[in-house]
């Protein structure tokens, strides 16, 4: 089938940032590594950072600090700052810039005497929680209609927004609490890359049949891109990974769009469009599927340059006027094709591994077109060497 991946797809500055932030402080770790809170919204990328031994702590250490605590993208409140920086434990803030400016904005409007700060977002959100920790008691949570009519607000106050928020919604809320309460200070503080990914997924909606959405199911933003989707009326398919695309149910579309929320890496999305790729769209002939197939796995596999040495020495043995040996085919075409796809293997960021392994499985299994479930691959987090944040 067709797959067109969305613009703006994939990890965001700020989450790369906190996973980068990670990956180096393991790399020169000199002591345990803890996250206060889950990095990031995304069970993969966790797996891999509790793999390289960065645990999470749901609470302030209390004795037995580790050497160092990560703040997440999402940041915290100001005492539970203080709380781990008392406890003895070093403090790496990964805070995303953007979560910080909002943080600041609260801080500022409140101490030149703003008498409340309304946030609109998920209730319980770790940023929405951190937000609320700048605000003190001043700060409260709107996320529906329910909770404006809940509202008593004195002008002056501010309202800004959770990072991840969609636009329609909050324009909706901050104006139905301006009407209620007067004297309100507004401030836009949806990131910009929430922006562009959400406009570039209803863009894409007008384009294709159905949409699979990846990330994870924790992920506020995630489920919002899926949200969008549904109200535009045309299937989404929600997914943490290519293990939960459904082929059965894929097979009856020509065109499938995917986007992805901003905790979702690179290479969960690369596996979810392999996947996709491989399912005949409907009225695809299963030959064509089968023989595209069957192309792309050779260029993937470096079959040809492997084919290519096997018969350069049958002519070698036919100019040396000695009978082609099919012995010697072979030998020069296992050489080359295992160094090509070992090196591969052995040099490539992992992440980034994943083509050879899966056009081979397929072509020698035959499942590309029956009706198979779509073959899993190992997870990344069991395979050797470097990991790399690198998003889309
Ligand atoms: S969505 Fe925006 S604010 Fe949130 S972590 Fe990413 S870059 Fe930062």
């Amino acid at each position: 089938m067709k797959v067109v991946l969305a613009r703006n797809a994939g990890f965001c500055m700020g989450v790369r940032r906190a996973v980068e932030t990670t990956l180096d402080m393991v790399r020169g770790a000199d002591g345990p590594i803890a996250t206060y809170g889950p990095l990031i919204h995304n069970p993969q990328v966790l797996d891999i950072l509790g793999e390289r031994g960065v645990t999470v702590l749901d609470r302030v250490p209390e004795g037995n600090a580790p050497a160092t605590v990560i703040i997440r993208a999402h940041g915290i409140p100001p005492g539970e700052k203080e709380a781990i920086v008392a406890s003895g434990a070093g403090v790496k803030d990964a805070t995303c810039p953007r979560v910080q400016k909002v943080q600041a904005i609260i801080r500022r409007h409140l101490g030149d005497g703003a008498t409340a700060a309304v946030i609109i977002g998920d209730r319980n959100h770790a940023e929405v929680d951190g937000l609320m920790g700048h605000a003190g008691d001043c700060g409260v949570v709107v996320s529906n209609e329910e909770d404006v009519a809940g509202l008593d607000l004195a002008a002056p106050y501010i309202i800004v927004s959770q990072t991840t928020q969609d636009q329609p919604t909050f324009d909706r809320l901050s104006t139905m609490i301006l009407e209620r309460f007067p004297g309100g200070r507004v401030f836009s503080t949806i990131c910009d890359s929430t922006h562009k990914r959400q406009s570039a997924v209803l863009d894409l909606c007008d384009q294709v049949e159905a949409m699979v959405v990846v990330g994870g199911r924790t992920s506020a933003n995630t489920k919002r891109l899926g949200e969008i989707v549904a109200g535009r009326d045309i299937p989404v398919f929600v997914v943490e990974s290519e293990r939960e695309l459904d082929p059965g149910e894929l097979r009856s579309f020509r065109r499938v769009g995917v986007t992805a929320g901003a905790s979702t890496p690179s290479w969960i999305i690369e596996r979810v469009i392999r996947c996709l790729e491989l399912i005949p769209g409907a009225g695809e002939n299963i030959f064509i599927a089968t023989v595209k197939l069957g192309i792309a796995g050779t260029v993937s596999l470096s079959l040809y340059a492997a084919m290519g040495a096997g018969l350069m020495t049958l002519a070698l043995d036919h100019i040396r006027g000695i009978p082609p040996l099919a012995a010697h085919f072979f030998i020069a075409f296992a050489y080359i094709f295992s160094i090509y796809n070992l090196n591969r293997l052995m040099s490539r960021p992992r992440p980034q591994y994943i083509d050879p392994l899966r056009y081979f499985s397929l072509i020698v299994a035959g499942r590309c077109c029956g009706p198979f479930p779509l073959p899993v691959l190992p997870s990344p987090c069991s395979w050797p060497g470097k990991i790399t944040a690198r998003g889309r």
